[in-house]
């Protein structure tokens, strides 16, 4: 699982993975060229951080 969020919403995404995972999560700052233009799963700011359990 990953999730694509801004920095006001990376401690969200953060505790998603936590809570459905039970393990801290992977944070990432994205700058791979697609995942860029990517949106936040929870607003309409461009994506800053991917969040993953991997
Ligand atoms: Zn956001």
């Amino acid at each position: 699982m990953k999730i694509i969020c801004c920095k006001e919403h990376a401690e969200l995404a953060i505790d998603v993975i936590v809570d459905e995972f039970e393990a801290a999560p992977v944070v990432e700052l994205l700058t791979g060229k697609g995942e860029l233009s990517t949106t936040c799963e929870y607003c309409d700011e461009p994506g800053a951080y991917k969040v993953s359990n991997i």
